[in-house]
């Protein structure tokens, strides 16, 4: 037999039994789901009948259970899994992660007065907000603070290097735009390149884009790292040598930018070997300036050359320069190969030879490296990814006349970024699509048109897209005098000896293990483009991370970390979207097309501050915690672990107590009650927060609508309860709950008048009878017997108007009152079910605990050794779960020990 006891719920019933088994000197473990214990008991404000503070008896209790030495609270927890039998129970609990050591916190706060996440607070019923970071009421016990995570923003999973989105957000809707900077600094090495360029997968999965729009992501990033970068007053120091080693990076582009970035800061030296007489890569000779200004770039690289990393410019790695084998001897420990994909694909039809024919990526890279290139007047650009679109808009800069892309899929399948096509088709691009060349005309060697043949589409290929099949017979001509084919590159890996055994695939790209970035070549690592083929800087800017993480390993001879296995991703569905109204996204100001042709200016011109902290402030904030790590720079205790997991504790235990409450009928289900729908009609436990002085309004009683103090209240009994369509059974609390409320109203506000309609009056408690006449007498309250059925509003006031029947005389009457309370039926705690399963006892059919003998055994549940007392008993009041609670601590104890209950002290 165990001499241990485990408590399931900490409202007052279980703290009571704890309490009562503790003294008789058995071991308890109350396992509470919450931060803290407290139960329902906590969110009163008063209790009847006698009118005494809740917390002022509540608070004591709490602290005598907490700290008994008897007592293990173990709050934030769940049963897992019981097994075993009466005097040996085996339990599984699950402690779930707070993110904050309970051994540290010291309760203090300030890690929520820096969280810039507010949600609606449970504990207020929703009226109140409290941040993601909180305990969920100031007395709380444990006097801790909890993260909540709820999972992972679509946002962030979406994004390659899981930049903590949410978390920029959240700190540029506080105006924190240097905070917001620094948090997407510590994963993007380019925030304001990558703000004006990224293809923003986060912006597709948004769940906001399914109530009005996707958050302009991209955007924000953009704002906050232009304000930075104009308002930094700090200087970037040289990351400290730590390593020995030295590696060598192939490759400026936004890959090889990252790797060297990081591997700086862990300490080695890095050199960076870039063919070009320009750093950036694709970043740099790929994407114009109107999309990027290279200023803009150059600062950004300037930021990472700060930090200690040497770039060489033209210096090719291959035949041309030096060679691997060179670098080995130079004395690098391990190459990371990151040179992008700049071979371009030929189309292989008749008069690619032609004079006035150009590859997207060369005319580009030719433009932005300020060569001298003329297009022709009129302008066929081939393809439908970003580079056609770049090339095209390039070459109506240029001075072209006429530019016609012709695209062999449809618009849906076009690969090129949306806000792209659009500002493409603004500026007087034409796009053909479902045509492909066939064949370049030329005339003395020039290009003079393009034959084209009409497609349709067919099945899916290998991309997912469906395959381009050509129209027979539909071939035309367009007038054209120059083509710029852009479908597609591969890597130049002319850098790699002949003699090789580094691994390419049929697509032309370098072959690497999925995990550490290695080549089949030891010590050689690659990414980016070059292992891709064609992508995205986001890619290859994750690339690089890894590849960082991967040599590091290599070269300190350990295993690479493991990933930290993320949180379910959140869904629209997981949000809590009250208080949140439909509103599109600002819009960002842009030159317009007229303007822009003449030259390469920027085309987007950015957000204000403004615009972006309206922006900002329209995030769901789908995960609750945005990851911004604010709570850990003022965590002076050090108290914060936002890697923490969830744990599991095994219990030997003799005797199971449940006493795991109530919680509130949804009376959003009863419509005609109006609730959700006019605004002062509220719930009972909503009032309750409202005349708290703890509450959200400091126990301010002010009506929603428009915060007057209301001088006529009305309350609305068995809303729910006593219901045959609902729940059948008397909530038993509400009437003496309703009369406490009103006696408030008028200890508030003297003269506040009350009407309870009820159906029956329940005052069957000691005392209650005497409350009510006081009420009646003292308190100007009314009580009417009556079946309120509908409730609408008074449009010009705000006022309910209750539609009721008088049941004294059968007659249907109106009443108008300046508040409503609805007293919600009170129901069987939230999984009850789930944890009668794991506990194998059975519910009866409201949810509550079948007790198979009321009369000789009335605490006895289904299974042998575990009984049940307070509201998940069966519906009844704070006195009665009380002395519940102590009597299932009796039928616990003597179960366990076999002695009597007269034996035991403070029996039933
Ligand atoms: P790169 O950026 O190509 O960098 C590779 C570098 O290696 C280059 O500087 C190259 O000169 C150097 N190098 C090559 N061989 C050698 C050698 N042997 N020795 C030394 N150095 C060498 N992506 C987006 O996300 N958004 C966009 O809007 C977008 N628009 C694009 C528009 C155009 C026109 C193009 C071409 C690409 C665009 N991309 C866009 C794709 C994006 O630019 C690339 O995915 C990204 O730059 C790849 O990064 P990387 O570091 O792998 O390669």
């Amino acid at each position: 037999m165990s001499d241990s006891v485990l408590v399931i719920g900490g409202g007052i019933a279980g703290i009571q039994a704890s309490i009562d088994l503790a003294n008789m000197g058995f071991q308890v473990y109350l396992v509470e789901r919450s931060p803290s214990i407290g139960g329902r008991m906590a969110q009163l404000d008063k209790t009847f009948p006698t009118n005494d503070c809740a917390m002022c008896i509540l608070a004591p209790k709490m602290i005598e259970c907490y700290r008994h030495r008897n007592i293990r609270v173990l709050s934030y927890s769940e049963v897992a899994a019981v097994a075993g039998e009466l005097g040996n129970f085996e339990v599984e609990i699950l402690k779930k992660p707070g993110y904050v050591d309970e051994t540290k916190c010291t309760g203090c706060g300030e890690c929520a007065q820096v969280c810039p996440v507010e949600l609606k607070n449970e504990f207020d019923q929703g009226i109140g907000n409290r941040k993601a970071i909180y305990k969920p009421f100031a007395q709380a016990i444990p006097n801790i603070y909890v993260i909540d995570k709820r999972g992972t923003a679509p946002c962030k999973a979406a994004c390659p290097v899981g930049l903590d989105i949410q978390g920029y957000i959240a700190l540029i809707s506080q105006g924190k735009f240097k905070e917001a900077f620094h948090l997407i600094r510590q994963k993007l090495i380019l925030p304001a390149t990558i703000g004006r360029v990224c293809t923003h997968p986060c912006e597709t999965e948004c769940n906001r884009g399914k109530v009005d729009e996707p958050l302009a992501i991209a955007a924000l990033k953009r704002f906050v790292a232009d304000y930075e970068l104009d308002t930094r007053t700090e200087e970037i120091a040289p990351a400290p040598r730590t390593q020995d080693a030295r590696v060598a990076v192939v490759g400026s582009g936004p890959a090889g930018l990252t790797a060297a970035n990081d591997l700086v800061l862990m300490g080695y030296e890095v050199t960076i070997f870039e063919a070009l007489p320009v750093p950036g890569g694709m970043l740099a000779v790929g994407i114009p300036d109107y999309r990027l200004p290279k200023e803009m770039l150059k600062r950004e690289i300037e930021d990472i050359k700060r930090l200690g990393v040497e770039i060489r410019l033209n210096s090719p790695v291959g035949k041309n320069g030096l060679t691997l084998d060179d670098l080995w001897k130079e004395g690098y420990k391990a190459i990371f190969i990151a040179v992008g994909a700049h071979k371009s694909a030929n189309l292989d039809i008749p008069g690619e030879d032609f004079e006035g024919v150009y590859h997207g990526v060369s005319f580009l890279k030719d433009v932005n490296l300020g060569k001298k290139v003329a297009p022709g007047e009129k302008i066929a650009v081939v393809g439908g990814g970003n580079v056609a679109i770049d090339a095209a808009r390039t070459a109506l800069r240029l001075g072209s006349r006429e530019v016609t892309i012709v695209y062999r899929r449809s618009r849906r399948e076009m690969p090129a970024n949306e806000e792209e096509i659009v500002e493409a088709e603004h500026e007087g691009i034409k796009i053909q699509y479902l045509v492909t060349p066939v064949r370049i005309l030329g005339e003395d060697g020039r290009v003079s048109g393009m034959e084209c043949i009409k497609m349709e589409l067919g099945a899916p290929d290998a991309s997912g897209r469906r395959r381009p099949i050509a129209i027979e017979g539909s071939q035309f001509t367009i007038d054209v005098d120059t083509v710029i084919l852009a479908i597609g590159q591969s890597p130049d890996l002319a850098l790699l000896p002949e003699d090789s055994r580094f691994q390419v695939s049929p697509r032309g790209t370098l072959v690497v293990d999925d995990k550490s970035l290695a080549t089949s070549m030891p010590r050689v690592f690659a990414g980016g483009d070059a292992v891709l083929g064609p992508a995205t800087v986001v890619q290859a800017i994750a690339a690089g991370h890894r590849a960082a993480i991967a040599i590091d390993s290599y070269l300190r001879d350990e295993m690479i970390p493991p990933e930290q296995e993320p949180l379910p991703i959140t869904t629209i569905e997981d949000v809590d979207l009250r208080g949140k109204e439909k509103k599109n996204r600002v819009a960002m100001p842009t030159v317009a097309p007229e303007e822009r042709l003449t030259d390469f200016r920027e085309v987007n011109l950015g957000l204000s501050a403004e615009m972006a902290i309206e922006e900002a402030k329209r995030c769901l904030n789908c995960g609750v915690c945005s990851g911004c790590r604010e709570c850990e720079k003022v965590c002076q205790a050090k108290a914060i672990n936002h890697e923490m997991k969830e744990e599991f504790l095994r219990l030997n235990v003799g005797a199971i107590i449940l006493a795991t409450g109530f919680d509130f009928y949804d009376v959003l289900k009863l419509g005609e009650y109006g609730y959700g729908r006019i605004a002062n009609v509220i719930t009972a436990i909503e009032y309750e927060r409202l005349t708290s002085a703890s509450g959200p309004t400091y126990g301010e009683l002010k009506r929603p609508s428009d915060g007057k103090i209301p001088s006529n209240i009305a309350f609305i009994q068995c809303v729910g309860s006593r219901d045959f369509k609902n729940m059948p059974y008397c909530s038993s609390v509400c009437c003496m709950h309703a009369t406490k409320e009103a006696i408030l109203a008028y200890e508030h506000h003297p003269g506040t008048k009350s009407t309870i309609f009820y159906m029956d009056l329940r005052a069957v408690g000691k005392r209650f009878q005497e409350y009510v006449t006081r009420a009646k007498e003292e308190y100007n309250v009314t009580y009417i017997r009556s079946r309120p059925g509908r409730i609408d509003l008074n449009a010009a006031d705000g006022n309910p108007i209750i539609w009721y029947e008088d049941t004294t005389t059968g007659e249907t009457k109106t009443f108008e009152a300046e508040l409503v309370i609805l007293s919600q039926a009170l129901v069987p705690s939230k999984g009850i079910e789930e944890l009668a399963g794991i506990l194998g006892i059975s519910l009866d059919k409201y949810g509550f605990a079948e007790i198979p003998d009321k009369l000789l055994s009335p605490l006895d549940t289904t299974r042998p050794g575990i009984f049940a007392c307070g509201y998940a008993h069966s519906p009844r009041d704070i006195p009665d779960s009380v002395v519940q609670g102590s009597a299932a601590a009796d039928r616990a104890a003597e179960a366990t020990t076999a002695r009597t209950p007269s034996f035991v002290a403070g029996g039933v």
